[in-house]
Formats: C-alpha cells, sequence, structure tokens
C-alpha cells in the first residue's frame, strides 16, 4: 500500500519480536497509576491507545520500592500480588493487538517524600527533601529491586521494561559528578559512576532472560552546568548496549534544567538532532528512539527518513489523539487532533496531583467516564458561538446524531483561540481550528459565519446551546476614553497600529501573551526557528555532538544571546504585588517569565491607574506617583460573560444551557470551555 509516511509505518524487529510500526507511546504519568482495584481507567486509556495502532506503549514510571517512589503511595511494583493487579492492563492492551512495557522509575532526590535517597545527601534545587545518601549495601538492594521489578513485570505479561535512565532521577543522579559525591566503588571515575546503570541492566537481562524487551532512557543532553559531557554519553551507550538493552531511548535535560524542552514554543522535533548525533557516531547497534515535540505524522516521517532514529517517541500527541497512528496509516492525517504542547491538562494536573487528561482531548484518561451515549430522541440543536466552546458542543452533538446548527458571528471560527494563535509561540493552536473544522464537516454540523443570531432567529429549535463566550473586561479611569487606549481584540484581531512605548494592563495570560506579541522582532509569523531557539536557551546546538570538547551538559559557556534589541520598550503592569505570571501554568510560567525577561519588558507591580494624558500613563506604585512615557495602553484586565441571549431565550420558554465563557468568565481558559462543550454535547 502506498503510504507518505513508508519510514513510520514500517515494522521494527527486534529479534523475538517485531513491533508493527515505529511509534512508541512515551511515558507520562497520568494519575490513575495510584488507581485501587484492577486499574479499570488505566486499562481502558492504554486499550484505547493500542487500538489506536501505536507499536509500542510505555507505562507511567512505577518505582522498584517504597524510596524511590515520587511521591507519598505512588505506582510501585515490589509484590507478586501487586503485578497480578496489572494482568488486566496488560491483557486490555493485548487484546487490542498491542504491545506494553512497564517504566521503572527511581525518582531519587526528586523524591516528594520524607524518605527520599540518592547516591550523595544534595538537595535538588526543585524539591523540599534532603535526600538521604544511600548506603554501599542500599546501592545493591537497589540494584536488586530494580532486577525485581523487572521481573515482576514480565510476570505481569508486559512485553517489556524501559529502565528511566534520564531526566535527572536516580540513576541520572549517579552518573553525573554533582549528584554523586561518592568514593567507593559507585562513584568518583566515570566508570564507577556508571556502574549503577550498566549493573541494573545486567541484572535484569539476567532476571527477565533473552527474550524481553529492555529499553533505556539515557540521557543524551543533561542541559545542566555540570552534566555529562558527549563522550561520556557515547561511552554509556555502548555500555548500555553491553549490559543488555535491546533499545535505546532519548532523554532531553533534567527536570532541574532552565531550558524548555518539551512546551508549544519549542521548535517541533526540536532535538531529534542529538539522538542523530548518537546515531551518527555508529558506537551501537541497538535501535535508537528520538524523543520531543514530535506531533505530527509529517514531523515523525521526516525524522526517520532523514535517518536521526530508528523510532519515534509519541507521548502527549497520543493523549491528544488515540488513533493518531491509525489515521496516519489510513490517509486521514487531516483528521488528526494535534497536540499543541500546551501542557495545561496534562503535565500541569499531575504536577498539581490532579488526573491528567488534555486540553483538546477531554476524554483522555477519563475513557469509561465521558461517554458518548446512545440519543433516544434527535433533535435540532442550535450552537451560538463557535468558540472552543460551541466547536466542542456541535461536534459531540451532531456525532450522536442530531442535527445541529451552529451560528457564529465573526468569518472564522475559533473565538478568543484564533486570537491566541497569533500569539509568537503558539502557531501549533492553529492545528485545534484545522481539527475541530475537518471534525465539523465529518460529524455534518451545518456551520453559519457571519451570522450573529439574537433569541428571536433560534425559535425553530428544540435546545440552544449559548457558547457566546466573553468580551473584554473595560477599565476606567481618566483619560482612559482617549484613541491610544486598545483593546486587545483590537491589536490581535483587528491588527491597529501600536507605538514603539506601550503600556500593558494586566499581567494575567493574555497580557504575558500580548507582551510577547509586541515584543517580537520577527516580522513574519512563522513557526520558531531552531539555530535562534537554541542560542537562545543556551544549548550549544552547534557542536554537542561533534566536538568532543563541547560544554558538559550541553549548554553554550557563554551567556544565552538575547533575542535582538528590544523592538519596543514594553511595561507589564498589574494591580497586586505578587510575582508576575503567577497564576500562569505549572510547567509553562517560568519559561513565560524568562522569555519576556530575555525581550526587555519591564514588570512593574502595586500599580494604581490615575490617568492617561498627552505626558503619558500616570501611576502610582508603593505610593509614589509616576508617569510613563507611552503612546499606547493596552487593555488585558481579563473578560465578562457575553450572556445577553440568556435571559430573552428563557423568557420564550426555550430549552437554553450556557457553557465555556458564557456560563463562567473567571478562570475561563479553552481547557475548561473544551470540556464544557464534550459534556454537554455528550448528554444532549
Ligand atoms: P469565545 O472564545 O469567546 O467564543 C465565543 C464565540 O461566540 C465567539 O466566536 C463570538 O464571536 C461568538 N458569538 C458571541 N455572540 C454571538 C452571537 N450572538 N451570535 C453568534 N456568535 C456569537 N486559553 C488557554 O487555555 N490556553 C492558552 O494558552 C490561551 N491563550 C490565549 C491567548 C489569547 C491572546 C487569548 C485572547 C485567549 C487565550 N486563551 C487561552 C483563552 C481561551 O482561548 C478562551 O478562554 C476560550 O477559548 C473561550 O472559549 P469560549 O468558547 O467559551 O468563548
Ligand atoms: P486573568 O489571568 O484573570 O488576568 C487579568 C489581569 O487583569 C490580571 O493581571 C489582573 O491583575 C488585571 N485586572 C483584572 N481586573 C482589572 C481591573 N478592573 N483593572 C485593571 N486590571 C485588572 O485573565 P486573562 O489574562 O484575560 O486570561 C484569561 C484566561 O485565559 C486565563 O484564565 C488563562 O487561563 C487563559 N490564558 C492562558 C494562557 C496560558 O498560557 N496558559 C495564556 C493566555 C490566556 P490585577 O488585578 O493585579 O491588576
Ligand atoms: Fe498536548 Fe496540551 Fe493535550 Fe497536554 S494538554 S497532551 S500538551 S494538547
Amino acid at each position: 500500500m502506498s503510504t507518505p509516511y513508508p519510514h513510520l509505518l514500517a515494522p521494527l524487529d527486534l529479534g523475538h519480536l517485531t513491533l508493527k510500526n515505529r511509534v512508541l507511546m512515551g511515558s507520562m504519568h497520568v494519575g490513575l497509576e495510584e488507581e485501587g482495584g484492577r486499574f479499570e481507567k488505566l486499562s481502558a486509556y492504554f486499550a484505547a491507545r493500542a487500538r489506536g495502532g501505536v507499536g509500542l506503549i510505555v507505562t507511567g514510571g512505577i518505582s522498584p520500592n517504597l524510596v524511590g517512589q515520587l511521591k507519598p503511595m505512588a505506582a510501585t511494583l515490589a509484590t507478586h500480588r501487586a503485578a497480578s493487579r496489572h494482568r488486566h492492563i496488560t491483557d486490555s492492551v493485548h487484546a487490542e493487538g498491542g504491545r506494553i512495557a512497564l517504566q521503572i522509575l527511581h525518582a531519587g532526590r526528586y523524591g516528594y517524600q520524607p524518605f527520599c535517597v540518592a547516591p550523595s545527601r544534595r538537595k535538588s534545587p526543585i524539591s523540599p527533601f534532603t535526600p538521604w545518601a544511600l548506603t554501599g549495601r542500599g546501592v545493591q538492594r537497589t540494584i536488586d529491586h530494580f532486577a525485581r521489578c523487572a521481573s515482576l513485570a514480565r510476570e505481569a505479561g508486559y512485553d517489556g521494561v524501559e529502565v528511566m535512565g534520564s531526566e535527572g532521577y536516580l540513576i541520572n543522579q549517579f552518573i553525573v559528578e554533582h549528584t554523586n559525591r561518592r568514593t567507593d566503588e559507585w562513584g568518583g571515575s566515570y566508570s564507577n559512576r556508571i556502574r549503577f546503570p550498566t549493573e541494573i541492566l545486567r541484572r535484569i537481562r539476567e532476571a527477565v532472560g533473552p527474550d524481553f524487551l529492555v529499553i533505556y532512557r539515557l540521557s543524551m543532553v543533561d542541559l545542566i552546568p555540570a552534566g555529562s559531557s558527549w563522550p561520556e554519553v557515547l561511552e554509556l551507550a555502548v555500555a548500555v548496549e553491553q549490559a543488555g538493552a535491546s533499545m535505546i531511548n532519548t532523554g532531553i535535560g533534567w527536570h532541574e534544567a532552565r531550558v524548555p524542552t518539551i512546551a508549544t514554543m519549542v521548535p517541533r522535533a526540536a532535538f531529534s538532532w542529538v539522538t542523530r548525533r548518537l546515531r551518527e557516531a555508529q558506537v551501537v547497534r541497538i535501535p535508537l528512539i528520538t524523543s520531543n515535540r514530535i506531533n505530527t505524522p509529517e514531523v515523525a516521517e521526516r525524522i526517520l527518513a532523514e535517518g536521526c532514529a530508528d523510532m519515534v517517541s509519541l507521548a502527549r500527541p497520543l493523549l491528544a489523539d488515540p488513533d493518531f497512528v491509525q489515521k496516519a496509516s489510513q490517509g486521514r492525517a487531516d483528521e488528526i487532533n494535534s497536540c499543541i504542547a500546551c501542557n495545561q491538562a496534562c503535565l500541569d494536573h499531575v504536577f498539581e496531583n490532579k488526573r491528567a487528561s488534555c486540553l483538546v482531548n477531554p476524554v483522555a484518561c477519563y475513557e469509561t467516564e465521558l461517554l458518548s451515549l446512545p440519543v433516544s430522541s434527535l433533535r435540532r440543536i442550535a450552537v451560538v458561538g463557535a468558540g472552543m466552546a460551541g466547536l466542542s458542543a456541535a461536534c459531540v452533538a451532531a456525532e450522536r446524531g442530531h442535527s445541529v446548527v451552529l451560528f457564529e458571528a465573526l468569518s472564522v471560527i475559533g473565538g478568543q483561540f484564533d486570537m491566541a494563535r497569533v500569539i509568537p509561540g503558539k502557531e501549533e493552536f492553529d492545528e485545534t481550528l484545522r481539527y475541530f473544522q475537518r471534525r465539523l464537516e465529518l460529524a455534518g454540523v451545518e456551520l453559519r459565519l457571519g451570522q450573529r443570531v439574537q433569541a428571536t432567529d433560534l425559535q425553530g429549535f428544540s435546545a440552544v446551546v449559548l457558547a457566546t463566550g466573553v468580551r473584554p473586561r473595560t477599565v476606567t479611569f481618566p483619560g482612559s476614553d482617549r484613541p491610544e487606549v486598545l483593546s486587545y481584540p483590537a491589536v490581535l484581531r483587528e491588527g491597529a497600529a501600536v507605538g514603539p512605548r506601550v503600556a500593558i494592563i494586566g499581567a494575567g495570560g493574555i497580557g504575558f501573551d500580548m507582551a510577547e506579541f509586541l515584543a517580537e522582532p520577527r516580522q513574519v509569523r512563522a513557526p520558531p526557528e531552531l539555530a535562534a531557539f537554541m542560542a537562545e536557551w543556551g544549548v550549544d546546538h552547534e557542536r554537542w555532538g561533534r566536538d568532543p570538547l563541547a560544554s558538559r551538559g550541553g549548554l553554550l559557556s557563554t551567556p544565552p544571546t538575547e533575542p535582538g534589541p528590544p523592538t519596543r520598550t514594553i511595561h507589564l503592569l498589574q494591580r497586586r504585588t505578587s510575582r508576575h505570571g503567577a497564576d500562569l501554568g505549572k510547567t509553562t510560567g517560568w519559561i513565560h517569565r524568562t522569555s519576556l525577561k530575555h525581550r526587555g519588558v519591564h514588570f512593574l507591580g502595586g500599580v494604581q491607574y490615575d490617568r492617561l494624558d498627552d505626558q503619558g500613563l500616570h501611576i502610582t506604585v508603593n505610593g509614589a506617583p509616576q508617569v510613563l512615557e507611552v503612546d499606547n495602553v493596552v487593555i488585558c484586565a481579563g473578560q465578562v460573560c457575553e450572556d445577553g441571549l440568556l435571559a430573552p431565550l428563557r423568557a420564550a420558554g426555550v430549552e437554553v444551557v450556557a457553557i465555556g465563557g458564557a456560563a463562567l468568565a473567571a478562570e475561563l481558559d479553552a481547557k475548561r470551555a473544551i470540556r464544557q462543550g464534550a459534556e454537554l454535547g455528550a448528554r444532549l
């Protein structure tokens, strides 16, 4: 069969086992691993991905013992009883024709619990707990526990294990001198420091036999100042193969690294060159897997065709669309719901101890709960507003057989999201609009663009979904009616001219995005360029993997390059005195703050807005008046509900339900809008 993705869809022969294609679902902890009983929800989640055609699934990280847990009561595999509970997972995946490996992860000093252990007693910058140093016997016991865990995984029906040796977890902590200050046979020289991973692999191979997959996740670039050197990475790869690994997966950056590696502003496939350089070194023969920001079949195919790796690891893209592989193989790539790398419903949830899901696919990890039930009577439904909430509700309702008309006042779909997509670094948001456009067509939704409806237009419908969203909050102070005061839609949607000196009122998500938009030195809207990205974040992209003398950890020894002189003087203002961006995503807020600092944006908190006149914007900060000489003031002060149709519709006796911003403007985001739309659509 001819396919645009011949490399991606080619089987991979591993000797005792052939994987049906080159897509590995990378390990993600989703918060279902700690579920009681037989892992019903986790099994359904994995089974959906197996049914969708992925070649090999890797579970979230499972600890080999109690002290290795990421947090108290975290998932652990240390007994036969625990192994028997995993049977339901492996049976469910195998019943769908899939393959699954269990990831063994010992958190080491990243353990968010007081009993965490490490090679040496050195606290990590991202955990409040100082680890206990493992004794020599403790090291031996830990190796035993890794081997026991692998053997129990085999007993539970897994096709293999992945040994987590990267991202700064325990094994990585042994490898790097900065975290390993030991003087026994597990510390000191590099060959002593890598004895821990190689012993683990050797003992695992001994325990599981030759016909079992053992993947080693190797940190190919640590992105921390005292990380491994490139020659050390090569030496480890060779040792790992010799110790019995069947494949090597790529790890990029420790969790404490200050380089974005998976967020949306990271260019697609930004780190596949790292795996390629290991492959080009020709020091190992086992297959290599590459990872990070691979979210379309085109990108995955290109990476494989260029010889960067033998397999690609997609993690979040399979949360976003469990049928990614099947759609690619059936010529339906335009139907793929692409991961936009926002982290909002996956990683941010995990860091908040909540169950993961996906902003663009609220069914992810809710496979047994958010079900589209059969419809008892088909209805004619009007959805008003084609923002994220309306799009989501219209699609689900139409897919269940209802006749759905979707009204949108503007000439495009997306609402607020259509403004978000013009922000530099949010180019991926285009994909979500492309996806919904296609899904509307497939579901048979009648889309009426450019039609602002009134209550009287909605009489013939048996139900109305009000998804009219939000409008920007207006802020009033003397002079706020002057023409130099602009709303964010005026700038982002209508292209209002903005002068070289700007004050932004409001430093929430939209204020931050506005600052990024106005600071952008690039004239043409385009995805971020790889070399510029690496230079800005201080990664030695040129020399890493080419020059053995490149700095440790793959970081430039000189300071990162600023992305050009600031195009504008930008003041980002807020009334509160707390840190700017405190409410931004847990895993991405620091990136936005750093990016704006790179662009010379001035943060000002505790601000009172006094007046605007010919001199500029008069403000008081901590009791001291000052004037910001600016050409424009852009208001990004939150939103209010656009729910004017609610009362007249109710008065007319129409069945109406408000969702998204039309229901509640406070703390609205696309995640809530899409989820509410899907939940309502599923029960109409
Ligand atoms: P809206 O998006 O407001 O959609 C309502 C739609 O209804 C509009 O298209 C409107 O034209 C239409 N409408 C209104 N009245 C009528 C009528 N009478 N007849 C017909 N049509 C009507 N969220 C995130 O989660 N992550 C982000 O990174 C993010 N970044 C953002 C960046 C920017 C710059 C902006 C502006 C927003 C961002 N958001 C982000 C917020 C997110 O886009 C919104 O919270 C969400 O999309 C709101 O969806 P909604 O459907 O409830 O409302
Ligand atoms: P927001 O986060 O609530 O921020 C509103 C800002 O306006 C705050 O800084 C607030 O700070 C200020 N403000 C509120 N009322 C004001 C008033 N009357 N006068 C002056 N200033 C006022 O809202 P948003 O920035 O509009 O974002 C909307 C939603 O979109 C957010 O909930 C967010 O989840 C989502 N979003 C997310 C991202 C992302 O990257 N994840 C990006 C963009 C948007 P002070 O009260 O301190 O002045
Ligand atoms: Fe991707 Fe965002 Fe969904 Fe996470 S929440 S899988 S980053 S789209």
